[in-house]
């Protein structure tokens, strides 16, 4: 009776390095982790021992038999990432070697930032003996997307924010709240006090949508914030007067939202939804979210993780052919079959998963899809994240990165960027530590590599 891992998993990899048998995976060091939706548990070779459950920061594992209803579709998730077969490698997944510097002395590193990218970085950085870190946040409250981003009703993945209470306490760890680099201090202020500067300030601006009648539209990341209490979107206002409300984009941000408007605000009550925004919700007359995706089903941005927890919490509906067309990979083929397994919605509100709907234009009553007006009072984009440029450091505004080597900021000295900024907004909150461990090396073998060329 194997152990699975479930919704909230964050894809940290903990439990990989618990196991005693190898068998979660993908592990960090094999080349699908990046794009993994989640980490899975092979049932043919656990051996049941619990080590993973103690590991797991957001209680994503469980045993089987106690998998709640809406957990079961996770024991086939699960077991079909290994139907093909797969190279376990070593019984013991491969722990990655301690760090050393050398002959440096133990480093001081300024860290841009107080999300998960800076947390696993800093945690990282202070297993050198003697390390410290001071992490500058330009908010009055750390940890980033983990606390502004995460919906409120997913409290088992807000739980990573104890696993970043944990890092805080260590010796060696300072965190500068209300600081913003760039405005209260600069970069070479940075440098000057520390050996190395790394940058880790997320993607914090919206793509934006580029249709008629879209300036000025509300984003998902406005209406996040709001409902998250971020100090930036506290004071929007959302017209949640009409019956209808649209959502341009079907990633796993828009489903966090659509579940929001259509949740029983009671059930919201009992979470840490910022205050006002509970109260407005509790005003709404909103009875349908349309979730609009220009291309079908089988391409859906969301995870199969979000789409069973949008089921799980709310009626959900689809307006698109859910036939398979054959070839699909696995995420793809799960995706079809659970959209096509889910139940006919029933009384109150519902999120409605339409597909082949691309918007030609925003007017003062909803979405035009060609000539079909969508009426809504609400519509929102959510289209994905983009970086601002960063001050004093190169930036790629195409991709919304800055330019680096490993996590080494090209053309620049003793600079490191780790998370969105490096990578794009992409990933989950643990895929940032296998990024920060990345950018830490490389930091750490320069700081060795930088002695003898000093003395
Ligand atoms: C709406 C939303 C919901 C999500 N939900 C989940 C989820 O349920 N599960 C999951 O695994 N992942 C989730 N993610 C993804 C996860 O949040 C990201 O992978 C992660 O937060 C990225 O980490 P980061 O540290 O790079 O950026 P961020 O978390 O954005 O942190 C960047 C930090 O830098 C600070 N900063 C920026 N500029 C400066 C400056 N100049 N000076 C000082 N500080 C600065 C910012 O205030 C912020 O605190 C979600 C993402 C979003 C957008
Ligand atoms: S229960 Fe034990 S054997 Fe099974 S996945 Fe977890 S750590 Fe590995
Ligand atoms: S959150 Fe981390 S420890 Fe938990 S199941 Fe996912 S990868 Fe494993």
């Amino acid at each position: 009776m194997p152990h699975v891992v479930t919704r909230s998993c964050c894809n940290d990899a903990n439990c990989v390095y618990a196991c005693p048998v190898n068998c979660i995976h993908p592990t960090p060091d094999e080349p699908d982790f990046a794009t993994a939706e989640m980490l899975y548990i092979d049932p043919a070779a656990c051996v049941d021992c619990g080590a993973c459950m103690t590991a797991c920061p957001v209680g994503a594992i469980r045993p089987h038999s106690v998998l709640a209803p809406d957990q079961l579709p996770f024991l086939e998730i699960n077991a079909d990432f290994y139907k093909g077969g797969r190279d376990r490698g070593p019984v013991l997944a491969r722990v990655p070697a301690p760090l050393e510097v050398g002959e440096a002395a133990p480093p001081r590193v300024a860290i841009v930032g107080s999300g998960p990218a800076a947390m696993y970085a800093a945690d990282e950085i202070l297993t050198i003996p003697g390390a410290s870190v001071d992490l500058y946040e330009r908010l009055p409250v750390p940890y980033g997307l983990a606390r502004f981003g995460v919906a409120p009703d997913h409290a088992d993945t807000r739980r990573v924010a104890g696993t970043f209470d944990v890092i805080a306490r260590q010796d060696g760890f300072r965190l500068h709240l209300g600081v913003e680099i760039g405005r209260d201090l600069t970069h070479a202020d940075l440098l000057a006090s520390h050996d190395a500067v790394v940058y880790a300030v997320g993607a914090a601006s919206d793509r934006r949508l580029d249709l008629p009648g879209a300036d000025g539209l509300g984003t998902a990341t406005e209406f996040v914030g709001w409902y998250n209490g971020h100090p930036d979107h506290a004071g929007h206002a959302f017209d949640l007067s009409h019956r209808r409300a649209v959502i341009i984009g079907n990633g796993n941000v828009a489903l966090d939202v659509a579940r929001i408007l259509t949740l029983d605000p009671e059930d919201l009550a009992a979470t840490d939804i910022a205050p006002a925004a509970l109260a407005v919700l509790r005003e709404s007359r909103i009875e349908e979210v349309v979730v609009l995706a220009r291309r079908g089903p089988a391409d859906s941005a969301f995870t199969s993780s979000e789409l069973l927890g949008l089921a799980a919490a709310v009626n959900v509906a689809v307006e698109g052919d859910l036939t398979d067309p054959g070839g699909l990979d696995t995420a793809a083929a799960r995706k079809l079959a659970l959209l096509a397994g889910l139940t006919a919605p029933g009384p109150g509100a519902r999120v409605v998963l339409r597909y082949r709907s691309a918007p030609t234009a925003i007017t003062p009553d909803g979405v035009l899809i060609g000539d079909d007006l969508l009426e809504a009072g609400l519509v929102l984009s959510s289209i994905g994240y983009h970086a601002r440029p960063v001050p004093d450091l190169p930036f790629d505004e195409a991709t919304g990165t800055v330019p680096h080597e490993k996590g080494r900021v090209t053309g620049t000295d003793r600079t490191y960027v780790t998370g969105w900024i490096k990578r794009g907004p992409n990933g989950f909150i643990g895929t940032n530590k296998t990024c920060a461990r990345e950018t830490v090396r490389t930091l750490v073998a320069d700081l060795a590599a930088r002695v003898p060329a000093l003395s």
